[in-house]
């Protein structure tokens, strides 16, 4: 009996595994001229800082019309997000009387803060040299000014009143679009999952071990398989809420959980990049973020080493 269970499932598991192999073949054939395509980590994503990006991408949403890369490109060519050393960044004001990241005229600001009241995550009272009182502000004055109706050159013109000035902002929004739909992939293939602020990382934490990298981002946004794989499971899952699990051609697995929504079902066939399901708050979350997680031989590893050692940064 037992020798028979056994012969039967190491026949049927041999057949799983040649219907695999000749699956994935199809498919790598097909998409051979997209799966050798090496995209380099960019840099000028990068180059917004973790927290600004996520004070950028919260901000946005306040208003209809307006992305987070026009928020982010005036925080760059105002003050490099605040990292410009010069007279009225982080104290005291310019020649023209601009102060804070987003280098608010003090009427200026006063005027949209109180007629919007900022959320709360900021100074009190709101003050135009905190980052997060500042791009709020940014969001409403740009809104106000014409984004809302879609109108981001007359916005951006309303903040510097130049059409050099514009040019440069739209242009500079147009090259961190870019780099956010571009994933960063390693040499090798592996892919940033979300574009994300790297918050809990993998270890112990509180009498437990975390056995992931939680990264966060808002509800939504998309989450990209981290390599070529076949998904072994999409649904609900304990503490996880929602998740997906990834087995990738080395027997590496890959887990997405917390998700909001999956776009996959077990079985598929994914590639690198492909978007599988979306940022949440299920499960045991305390708050919209992916918890990544990387198996080897069965065993949790760190996904930041895992990356690193591949030539890509998980975290920026
Ligand atoms: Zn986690």
């Amino acid at each position: 009996m037992v020798r028979l269970a056994v012969g039967t499932a190491a026949a049927f598991l041999l057949l799983l595994v040649t219907l695999i192999a000749a699956v994935t073949g199809t498919v790598a054939a097909l998409t051979s001229s997209v799966g050798t395509e090496i995209t380099p980590r960019d840099e000028a994503l990068a180059d917004i800082p973790a927290d600004y990006l996520a004070l950028y991408q919260h901000a946005a949403p306040l208003c209809p019309g307006l992305d987070w890369a026009i928020l982010a490109a005036i925080g760059k060519v105002e003050t490099d997000h605040g990292r410009l050393d010069a007279p009225g960044v982080h104290d005291g004001e310019n020649f023209a009387g601009a102060g804070g990241p987003m280098q608010f005229l003090a009427p200026t600001f006063d005027s949209v803060v109180t007629e919007h009241p900022l959320p709360p995550g900021g100074a009190t009272p709101p003050s135009r040299y905190h980052p997060h009182d500042a791009i709020h502000a940014a969001a409403f004055y740009l809104c106000d000014s014409g984004a809302r109706h879609g109108d981001l050159r007359a916005a951006v013109f309303a903040y510097n009143h130049a059409d050099w000035y514009v040019n440069k902002v739209l242009a500079q929004a147009e090259d961190y679009r870019d780099a956010a739909s571009t994933p960063a992939t390693s040499p090798d293939g592996w892919t940033i999952p979300v574009q994300g602020r790297c918050t809990s990382g993998f270890g112990p934490r509180e009498g437990d071990i975390h056995q992931g990298q939680d990264l966060a981002a808002p509800i939504g946004t998309p989450i990209l398989a981290a390599h070529n794989g076949t998904v072994i499971n999409a649904g609900p899952a304990s503490g996880y809420g929602l998740w997906v699990r990834i087995e990738h051609a080395d027997g590496t697995i890959t887990i997405y959980g917390h998700n909001h929504r999956n776009h996959v079902t077990t079985g598929q066939v994914v590639r690198a990049g492909q978007p599988i399901a979306e940022v949440g708050n299920r499960g045991e979350s305390t708050g919209p973020h992916l918890h990544f997680q990387i198996e080897l031989g069965g065993s949790p590893v760190d996904p930041v080493g895992f990356y690193a050692d591949r030539g890509t940064r998980l975290c920026p």
